[in-house]
C-alpha cells in the first residue's frame, strides 16, 4: 500500500442510486477499507435501515441501546456518541444504522431543517480529532428524505452502476434529484465518480453496458471496473470487507485500485 494524499479537509461522498442491489453498500465499505488500508481516516455513515454497511465493518448494529444514525438525525445523540471504531482497522469508523431508521423517513418530515439534519450533525471538530479524511455515506435504495440528507451533507456523489440489463434505468431520475438538491439546498453538490460494478467479462452485455456508461458519463467513470466475484458477497457474512477477507483476490485488488483512483483525483473543493 503506497502513500495516498490526505485531502486538505474531509471529502464527504454520498453513495447513491435508488435502484437496490447495484453495489452501493459493497462499494461504500470496500472503498472505505481500501482508503483506510492506505492510512487515510474514514468515517462510514450507514443510512440504510438494513445496516449492511455496519455489519460489513464488523459492527453489531443489533446490540441493544446502541447510539445509531437514527438518534443522530433526531438530535438525541452527538456524532461522538454515535461513532464506533471498526475492529478491522484503526483508521476506520462507522455510525451504524438500526431498524429504527425505517421510520425516520416519515418522522423527519415534521422536524425543523429536515433536509439538513445530517449536515448539521457532522461535527468538524470530532472529524479532525479522529483524523477523518473521508466521510462515505451509504444511502438506502430510495430518493426519500434520508438520501436528500446525504446529498445535502456531501459535496460529491458516487454512483455505482451494475453492468447488467437496464443499468441506466432510473439514473436520469437520480440526476434530476441531484440537480434539485444543487439548485435549492447544496450548490456545491456534483457527481464526482461513477463506478461500474459486478462486471462479468464473459458476457458481451457487460462490455456494452460499460461502453454506454462511459459515453454517458465520460471521465467521471473510474478506469477500474469491479468484477463479479462470489468472495465479495461472502465477506460481509464474516463481518469483513473483501479487503480483510481475501486481500489477494481480484475483488480486493479492484476495490484497492478504485480507492486509489478516488484519492488521487482532484477534489474540486
Ligand atoms: P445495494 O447496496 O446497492 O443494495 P449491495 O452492495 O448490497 O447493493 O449488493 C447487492 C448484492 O450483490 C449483495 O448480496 C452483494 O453481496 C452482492 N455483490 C455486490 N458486489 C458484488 C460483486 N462485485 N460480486 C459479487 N457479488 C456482489
Ligand atoms: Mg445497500
Amino acid at each position: 500500500a503506497g502513500e495516498l494524499p490526505h485531502p486538505p479537509s474531509p471529502r464527504v461522498i454520498t453513495i447513491a442510486n435508488q435502484k437496490g442491489g447495484v453495489g452501493k453498500t459493497t462499494t461504500t465499505v470496500n472503498i472505505a477499507a481500501g482508503l483506510a488500508l492506505h492510512g487515510l481516516g474514514v468515517l462510514v455513515i450507514d443510512l440504510d435501515p438494513q445496516g449492511n454497511a455496519s455489519t460489513a465493518l464488523g459492527i453489531d448494529h443489533r446490540a441493544p441501546d446502541i447510539a445509531s444514525v437514527y438518534e443522530l438525525l433526531l438530535g438525541d445523540v452527538s456524532l461522538r456518541e454515535a461513532t464506533q471504531q471498526s475492529p478491522n482497522n484503526d483508521h476506520l469508523f462507522c455510525v451504524p444504522a438500526t431498524l429504527d431508521l425505517a421510520g425516520a423517513e416519515i418522522e423527519l418530515v415534521s422536524l425543523v431543517a429536515r433536509e439538513n439534519r445530517l449536515r448539521n450533525a457532522l461535527d468538524e471538530n470530532l472529524l479532525s480529532e479522529l483524523g477523518i479524511d473521508y466521510v462515505l455515506i451509504d444511502c438506502p435504495p430510495s430518493l426519500g428524505l434520508l438520501t436528500v440528507n446525504a446529498m445535502v451533507a456531501a459535496k460529491e456523489v458516487l454512483i455505482p452502476i451494475q453492468c447488467e440489463y437496464y443499468a441506466l434505468e432510473g439514473v436520469g431520475q437520480l440526476l434530476r434529484n441531484i440537480e434539485l438538491v444543487q439548485a435549492h439546498l447544496n450548490p456545491g453538490l456534483h457527481v464526482s465518480t461513477v463506478v461500474l460494478t459486478m462486471y462479468d467479462g464473459r458476457t458481451k452485455l457487460a462490455d456494452q453496458v460499460a461502453e454506454e456508461v462511459r459515453r454517458h458519463f465520460g471521465e467521471t467513470v473510474l478506469n477500474t471496473i469491479i468484477p463479479r466475484s462470489v468472495k465479495v458477497s461472502e465477506a460481509p457474512g464474516f463481518g469483513m470487507t473483501i479487503i480483510e477477507y481475501d486481500p489477494g483476490s481480484r475483488g480486493a485488488m479492484s476495490y484497492l485500485d478504485a480507492s486509489r483512483e478516488i484519492a488521487l483525483r482532484s477534489t474540486r473543493a
